[in-house]
């Protein structure tokens, strides 16, 4: 055997065992933009799968300014950030991001991944403790686990567990949790979990993927839902990839958090900077996120009318005000079962399996946007209704 045969030899099984637990990932081939009928493997199926929330992510306004953006830089941005990759249309973004956010600054980084391990690389060490909420997203539990700084979970949105877990230790502790929990649609108790984080002299630093553009009647994410002091929380971390319907992320905060990632954040320093038109695309759409207001009304008389309808089938609802409107299933084979047969009815859900969210917990994954129409959400229930695990 040659070492690509003995590497294979060792791969090939763990693959199969994969199938076997229905826990294997395929990939869907989409042609053509995004939008609530989606080309999917050659068939058009009406689409509850994507994170577009505002539907902005083939709005034409995001590719004309990046064809603007093209005419005016090019297409790579030639370096990193600290390098010569740091153009006007990324530092023009910067400045708006952080005027729309309330904050001194606001940093880009390539995504929101790298932006998470961003902020906790700058900010622990050895010595330091980082507390994380059970189901944050992959990305925020990584960024603990590499930070070398003492990891601890506790309890899904529970101050007390929190508490416990806080109890009078030395080092910065950093307590990490997702806004708006992207496999279940609740939203953190953030002004519980600030209080909390005060009273043990910790930091609370947010990621509002999922808030971001969504809620607070401004849009500006799950702090303006709460009505709180955005000074409560030190760190908010957002991503551009879902309700800007672009790509990319950032960290808005003080001057002194700022400086600290560019001086500190290894994702953000060893990494080539993204493309400047597409810069100019997220400032079309943040404008967009700013002004058509009707996108979020929208979003909540489908959600209304969604949770109505499957909760007259009976369906496992979950506490989700957003649009990410999961229905608990349980295990990964009743969930493909189910997304299988959604999909012959011309409907793409997709089924969540472990280890994204934990065993016995398998879900489909509904998410709303606010270019879906009253009559696709009865499309959809009409599906669900006819579907059996
Ligand atoms: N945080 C959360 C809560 C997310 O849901 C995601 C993406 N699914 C990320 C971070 C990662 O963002 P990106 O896709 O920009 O890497």
């Amino acid at each position: 055997m040659d070492a690509t045969q003995r590497l294979d030899a060792l791969l090939v099984p763990e693959l199969a065992a994969l199938k076997q637990r229905s826990l294997y990932r395929l990939r869907r081939l989409v042609a053509g933009p995004q939008g609530p009928e989606l080309d999917v493997d050659g068939t058009s199926l009406l689409n509850f799968s994507s994170n577009d929330y505002l539907g902005l992510a083939a709005d034409p306004r995001l590719a004309e300014a990046a064809k603007r953006g093209l005419d005016e830089y090019g297409l790579g941005s030639g370096a990193a950030h600290l390098v010569t990759g740091h153009s006007t249309a990324h530092h023009a973004l910067e400045e708006e991001l952080a005027a729309f956010c309330g904050r001194p600054r606001a940093l880009l980084f390539s995504s929101g991944y790298l932006a998470n391990l961003g902020i906790a690389g700058a900010l622990l060490g050895r010595g330091d403790r980082v507390l994380e909420d059970r189901l944050n997203h992959a990305s925020l539990l990584d960024a603990g686990l590499l930070s070398g700084a003492r990891f601890a979970r506790y309890a899904h949105c529970d101050t007390v567990s929190l508490r416990r877990e806080l109890g009078g230790e030395t080092g910065t502790a950093l307590v990490m949790t997702d806004g708006v929990f992207s496999m279940d649609g609740d939203i953190a108790p953030l002004p519980a979990l600030a209080q909390t984080a005060e009273t043990a002299g910790a930091f609370l630093s947010v990621d509002d993927a999922h808030g971001f553009g969504v809620i607070g009647t401004g849009g500006r994410g799950s702090l303006e839902h709460h009505g709180m002091d955005i000074a409560a929380v030190p760190v908010y971390m957002a991503t551009l990839g879902k309700a800007c319907g672009s790509f990319g992320a950032f960290v808005a905060g003080s001057d002194a958090l700022i400086e600290t990632l560019i001086q500190q954040a290894r994702t953000y320093i060893y990494t080539t900077a993204t493309p400047p038109a597409l810069a100019e695309a997220t400032r079309a759409a943040l404008k967009l996120v700013e002004t058509e207001t009707w996108r979020r009304d929208h979003l909540h008389v489908l959600i209304a009318r969604f949770r109505a309808g499957a909760q007259q089938l009976g369906l496992r609802l979950m506490e989700s005000t957003t649009p990410i409107q999961p229905i608990l299933v349980g295990e990964p084979e009743q969930a493909l079962a189910l997304s299988q047969q959604l999909k012959a009815q011309g409907v793409l859900v997709a089924a969540i399996r472990p280890p994204t969210v934990p065993a016995g917990t398998a879900r489909l994954r509904i998410t709303l946007t606010a270019i879906h129409t009253e009559a696709h959400v009865d499309r959809l229930l009409s599906a669900l209704a006819v579907a059996k695990p």
